[in-house]
């Protein structure tokens, strides 16, 4: 291609660029959904907490159906004081084998997450493997639309998980599906500080 036509080119594509950009204009609150198999729906989360964070913005953060296990964002966060945490911490439902402990954690974890979507002052909220809440039937799903689409204007909220159901895909402005194409626990790599906790 001549040095004329690639910078023709590349006009046309700044004007289009331009004109996209100048159409979005509107400014809201969003809900972003990271599913799929693949590892980096959770510290994707925590990515766009710290570009919060950059901005003096509070957040609220609720995990769900953790491992007991700490990981390295736990210990960053606990020192943050424009962040708040409430974390289920009850181990896997595959350690627990008790659904009824289960549920009454979720419950009981769900209402101050429920709280965070009613507070005006808290702009991200993080809903962390909030998928399995509504697949194990734990969490009614309607329940946690209704909160979600009452939560004030302009909070934005990122939703993690799994196999994310319907009426989450639904609801959500932005969705990224992470795909699993290799994992280095398959390489019986344990998981590594840093990295996966
Ligand atoms: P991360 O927290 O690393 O962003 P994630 O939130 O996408 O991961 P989860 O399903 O919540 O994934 O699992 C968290 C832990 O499991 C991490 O230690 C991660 O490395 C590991 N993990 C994630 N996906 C896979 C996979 N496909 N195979 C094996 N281990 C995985
Ligand atoms: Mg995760």
């Amino acid at each position: 291609m001549s040095d004329g036509r690639y910078k023709a080119r590349m006009q046309r594509k700044k004007a289009h660029i331009d004109s996209r950009i100048e159409q979005a204009n509107i400014d809201k609150g969003i809900i972003v959904l990271l599913t799929g198999n693949g590892k980096g729906k959770s510290s994707s989360a925590l990515g766009m907490v710290c570009r919060a964070l950059g901005y003096d913005m509070k957040i609220g953060i609720a995990k769900f159906l953790k491992g007991v296990q700490d990981t390295g964002e736990d210990a960053f966060l606990a020192k943050q004081p424009n962040v708040q945490t409430v974390s289920m911490k009850t181990g896997f439902t595959w350690d627990t084998q008790d659904k009824e402990f289960d549920t009454a954690m979720a419950v009981e974890t769900w209402q101050k997450a429920q709280n965070y979507l009613e507070d005006e002052s808290i702009d991200l909220v993080v809903l962390d493997e909030l998928t399995y809440m509504v697949s194990y039937k734990y969490l009614d799903e309607q329940l946690i639309l209704d909160a979600l689409n009452n939560r004030p204007s302009n909070q934005h909220v990122v939703i993690t998980g799994r196999a994310a159901s319907d009426g989450l895909i639904e609801i959500a402005n932005t969705i990224s599906e992470v795909k699993d194409v290799q994992h280095a626990f398959r390489e019986n790599i344990k998981a590594q500080k840093g990295i996966d906790l």
